[in-house]
């Protein structure tokens, strides 16, 4: 069981799967007040580095769960080199359906909506794990403009301009499923430059360690194109973010 190999091979170099940068994930972290010993759960949890630098700075504890075995253990060893491997646990396999044994303070899908078939479904999916009084977390793109045609959103890699919402009508949308939005952090044009630019160089080293590949011809294709599509499109028109909920459900209106 793996993820496509495509990504294993553009991905492989970098820390975070998305376009937060450290210093994101820092401010995240700090903005969720977490406690020492606060349990999380992150589903799609990529090279580690949010639970492995969160169990540093904040001393919280908890789980992540990855399809690409090469990200998991990569996390794993990122456990190791922060020191915090024994607060903190990659497991390979499918995110899909998973629900925690115990209940977290954090329920976290951070960049992976799909495991759940989009943001309701991860939402409704998390919900299964989370204690009282606890928070989700969603990463998850939106528009920053609305593309002008289906082509532009094409362009950005998106299906059509229906994948994604705008800022507010995302942040609307959590209302409609009953979550209050008691946080968020937004990723920005550099940060998108870390996660996008960052496959250049991979892709070019590992084209020359690799001649001969089955996927030589398609990663050759993607370093030529990639990084004017990616100014054209995705740059100017996709935003991303990580979005914490609380349901509302609990609450009695006064
Ligand atoms: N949250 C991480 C990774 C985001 S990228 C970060 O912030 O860096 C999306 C991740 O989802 C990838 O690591 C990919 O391997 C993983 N993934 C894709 N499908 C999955 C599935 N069905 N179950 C678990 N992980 C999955």
């Amino acid at each position: 069981m793996d993820i496509p190999r495509i990504f294993n091979i553009t991905e492989s170099a970098h820390r975070i799967h998305n376009p937060f940068t450290a210093d994101k994930f820092a401010t995240l972290g700090a903005a969720l007040r977490l406690e020492p010993g606060a349990r999380v759960l992150d589903l799609g949890s990529g090279s580690g580095e949010m639970l492995c630098t969160w169990a540093r700075d904040h001393g919280v504890v908890g789980t992540g769960i990855d399809m690409s075995a090469l990200f998991t253990e990569q996390a794993q060893r990122r456990a190791v080199a922060l020191g915090v491997d024994d607060r903190v646990t990659f497991v390979h396999g499918d995110a899909a359906g998973h629900v925690s044994d115990e209940k977290v303070d954090v329920a976290a899908c951070v960049g992976a909506t799909w495991i759940a078939g989009g943001v309701a479904g991860t939402i409704a999916l998390l919900a299964r794990s989370l204690r009282p009084g606890g928070i989700i977390l969603v990463g998850e793109p939106y528009w920053r403009q609305l593309p002008p045609t289906e082509a532009v959103a094409k362009g950005c890699l998106a299906h059509a301009i229906a994948d994604f919402l705008t800022l507010p009508q995302l942040l609307a949308s959590f209302g409609q499923l009953g979550y209050d939005v008691v946080e968020m952090v937004l990723a920005n044009q550099d940060g998108w430059d870390r996660y996008e630019a960052a496959k250049w160089l991979t892709m070019r080293r590992w084209l020359e360690a690799h001649p001969d590949d089955e996927l030589a011809g398609e990663v050759r294709a993607q370093l030529s194109t990639e990084p004017v599509r990616y100014a054209t499109y995705t740059r100017e028109y996709l935003g991303w973010g990580v979005f914490a909920l609380m349901p509302r459900l609990d609450l009695r209106p006064i």
